[in-house]
């Protein structure tokens, strides 16, 4: 069922088994998969928007203050409305890698509480919540010329070719409303942001919905899930911190530090046999794009952060004379080569100088401002390199072709660094308060009856786009509110 807050006549008090704040990818399917699983729940998903984007007014509920390595729009990277940011997201998809969960500190990654060996199942649903056919990532399915079309790494301990999918995208409002709407089990209420909460002891016990529009409901839930985004949700929980909740993980100095997101960076170009396809390119089972990634083995030799990198044609500036790689006499096929444009996406190290702080503004709804402070490590740029650098000498080695590092001028790359919306790591999942702010359940430590869904929960954060994980924790917290 949907109602909308701003013209329903029954503002009444609710009470529910599952209040779950956010209709983006992570409450929407968290959401259907509880509805399906425990039909005798009733569950209320509460959207700050409508079904169809916001107004200027609203978005402005967004914006904040940017400070730190670069200037990060606070508006543009996410949407407000019913399905969240799925309404344009790019549908780059893939899991973490089961290495992504490990610690290791010489790569600058924390860990995970799970292994990668726990989501799996999880995995799998997203798949289809995400409208993907096929849950192979190692190309070695490919058709034979799109094969032929990759560099052989078959004989490399270092590199190897592994694939992106692609959702259609999945935009969540539109292909998930019908069910929302037909649920009898599940009130979508539209225009309902959650805007004061209530607390007793271990218990979130009351939040308060509102609007721009002046209705408001109480709800009062036996337990709440937190699914507003990676910013928004670090930002209701600075609130609860700042309303004096002691709970432990709301108490954690660990909550909103960390905020990461992934960038690109072009660390040099390659001369490589022509033709090559390390761009998005269709295949029998859907749209894929081939990626150049270490092997697990290096990256645990070598200690370097998980990363892919992506071929495509140099711009004529940039271009290596092609006679040297074409000389059988220096140990090349002397086939046709280009020069590729290298750009690379980096697994960021978790930067507890990254962070999110509330300020002494309020916004139209009175929630207090938010200021984000997005700081990279510079040992990000020296990884990149570093990988870059020993796949110029692998390919050379193998006969294939020869690369030309880009100096690195950290101070200018750090300036440049523009992310892509993955908004990860405020409230980070680990095994304790000192380390963290949810359990490997994602319930907040040292409450009863709250958790946090969304990439805010990721520890760690691999190279590869957050969504397909963050749906699989939905599809697995699901799982674990029934059971609880
Ligand atoms: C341009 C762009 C391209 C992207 N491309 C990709 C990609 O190719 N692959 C990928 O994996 N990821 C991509 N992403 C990221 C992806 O969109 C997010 O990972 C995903 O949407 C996260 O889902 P979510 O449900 O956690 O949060 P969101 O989608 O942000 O949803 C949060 C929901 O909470 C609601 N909300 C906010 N405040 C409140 C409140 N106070 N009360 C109630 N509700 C509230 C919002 O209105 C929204 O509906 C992209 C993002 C952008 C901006």
């Amino acid at each position: 069922m949907l109602t909308n807050l701003a013209d329903t006549t029954d503002t009444s008090e609710r009470r529910c088994d599952l209040l779950i704040l956010g209709a983006g990818p992570a409450g929407i399917t968290l959401a259907l998969e509880t509805a399906r699983a425990a039909p005798q729940w009733s569950i209320i998903l509460a959207e700050a928007g409508d079904l169809e984007p916001s107004s200027q007014a609203e978005l402005e509920l967004y914006d904040g203050q940017s400070t730190g390595t670069s200037k990060y729009s606070l508006t543009t990277t996410r949407l407000r409305y019913f399905g969240g940011t799925s309404g344009h997201w790019g549908g780059w998809c893939r899991p973490l890698d089961a290495i992504d969960f490990v610690a290791r500190p010489e790569a600058g990654s924390v860990g995970w509480p799970i292994d990668k060996a726990e989501l799996e199942e999880h995995y799998r649903a997203a798949h289809r919540w995400l409208e993907i056919a096929d849950d192979n990532y190692a190309p070695a399915r490919l058709e034979a010329q799109l094969q032929q079309q990759l560099i052989d790494f078959s004989g490399s301990r270092w590199f190897q070719n592994r694939l992106f999918h692609f959702s259609p995208p999945t935009r969540f409002g539109d292909r998930y409303r019908a069910d929302i709407q037909q649920s009898t089990q599940i009130e979508c209420l539209l225009n309902a942001a959650a805007i004061e909460y209530g607390y007793a002891g271990t218990r979130l016990t009351e939040v308060q919905l509102g609007g721009l529009h002046q209705q408001r409901i109480k709800v009062k839930p036996a337990r709440t899930v937190m699914a507003m985004g990676g910013i928004e949700n670090a930002r209701h929980l600075l609130l609860l911190q700042q309303l004096g909740w002691s709970a432990a993980g709301i108490q954690s100095d660990k909550l909103a530090h960390g905020f990461a997101d992934h960038f690109g960076l072009s660390p040099g170009v390659l001369q490589l046999p022509a033709d090559l396809v390390y761009q998005r390119t269709g295949s029998a089972t859907g749209p894929v794009m081939p990626i150049i990634t270490p092997t697990p083995e290096a990256l645990t030799e070598q200690g370097w952060q998980n990363a892919c990198a992506l071929l495509r044609i140099a711009p004529a500036a940039e271009r290596l004379p092609g006679s040297y790689s074409q000389q059988p006499a220096l140990g090349f096929s002397g086939a046709e080569t280009w020069t590729y444009d290298t750009q690379m996406i980096l697994e960021p190290r978790t930067n507890e100088s990254s962070r999110l702080e509330l300020t002494s503004q309020r916004d139209a709804l009175g929630l207090p401002g938010i200021r984000l402070c997005w700081e990279i490590d510079p040992r990000d740029f020296q990884s990149a390199q570093d990988i870059f650098i020993k796949l110029t000498h692998e390919l050379g080695r193998m006969g294939l072709g020869r690369g030309q590092v880009k100096p690195l001028h950290i101070k200018r790359r750090l300036q440049a660094a523009s992310g892509v919306a993955h908004h990860m790591g405020t409230a980070r999942m680990a095994t304790n308060a000192s380390k963290g702010v949810v359990d490997a359940n994602l319930k907040i430590f040292g409450t009863e009856n709250v958790y946090v869904a969304g990439s805010a929960v990721f520890p760690s954060f691999g190279y590869s786009n957050p969504t397909m994980t963050v749906v699989a924790l939905s599809h697995r917290l699901a799982e674990h509110l029934i059971q609880a």
